[in-house]
């Protein structure tokens, strides 16, 4: 009896961890009536939607200071080259001053459960894009989220600086030239490409599996879309939509 019990429970496993799981891009702003992307707002909506994690951008003023935000600028301003004290003037469309990445995981840890899917953007100067890797990385730890984060980056450079200062953080590429042999030779742990990527590339999901790579894709709206890449067994859709995905 006890052999069945363990049998079903292992067989129960397997099918919870075969589930494509869902992460909020930019937090779930696609509300009624909508809200910011990127805001303190959309990750408590995407928190109480209780789905495996919520995405944002960092990016960092011309001062140093770590913000959230997709565009490299805010309304007119560029953001690495504004100190942050003038980014903080002009407030988000739905009232929020921007948030500092402080400020955004300080909202991330009030729900453990919820995923913090931290996008460092890249910059066209690599000693820049290794600050902002280096003090992204140094918050997460001071702030003891190593374990509730996890990285995406379009900058291979960004990729490979994360694993360097720590090795354990599960580190996706964004951009999807890259093979999952050479995501596994370049020693990060997946691939988050975009559709489009995948339907090129029929083997990709399979062959990320077999080396044990984690799937994950953006930014899937389309519910068909969303149904065949779970059909393939894709760990983890990035989407606008996370209400319509949730449970299905
Ligand atoms: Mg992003």
């Amino acid at each position: 009896m006890k052999k069945v019990f363990c049998s079903l429970t292992l067989v129960t496993t397997m099918f919870i961890n075969a589930q494509t799981q869902i992460i909020a891009h930019r937090g779930f702003w696609n509300t009624q009536p909508k809200t910011s992307e990127n805001s303190i707002k959309a990750l408590e909506n995407a928190q109480q939607l209780k789905i495996y994690g919520a995405e944002f951008d960092v990016q960092m003023s011309k001062d140093g200071v770590l913000v959230v935000n997709h565009d490299e600028h805010h309304g007119k301003m560029e953001i690495s080259q504004t100190d942050f004290s003038d980014l903080r003037k002009l407030k988000l469309s739905n009232g929020e001053k921007i948030p500092t990445l402080k400020d955004y995981l300080k909202q991330g840890k009030k729900d453990a459960s919820v995923k913090l899917i931290v996008e460092i953007k890249p910059i066209d100067s690599e000693a820049r894009e290794n600050e902002v890797t280096e003090k992204t990385v140094a918050l997460i730890k001071k702030m003891k989220l190593e374990s509730q984060c996890e990285f995406i980056s379009f900058s291979l450079n960004i990729c490979k600086q994360i694993k360097k200062l720590a090795p354990d953080f599960k580190v996706q590429y964004l951009r999807g030239e890259l093979s999952p042999q050479q995501i596994k030779e370049a020693g990060l742990d997946g691939l988050d490409y975009h559709y489009s990527v995948f339907e090129k590339n029929p083997t990709w999901i399979s062959e990320a599996k077999a080396l044990g790579l984690i799937t994950n894709s953006w930014t899937v709206n389309d519910l068909d879309v969303y149904l065949k890449l779970k059909s393939q067994g894709l760990d983890f859709v990035t989407t606008n939509t996370p209400d319509m995905f949730n449970g299905k």
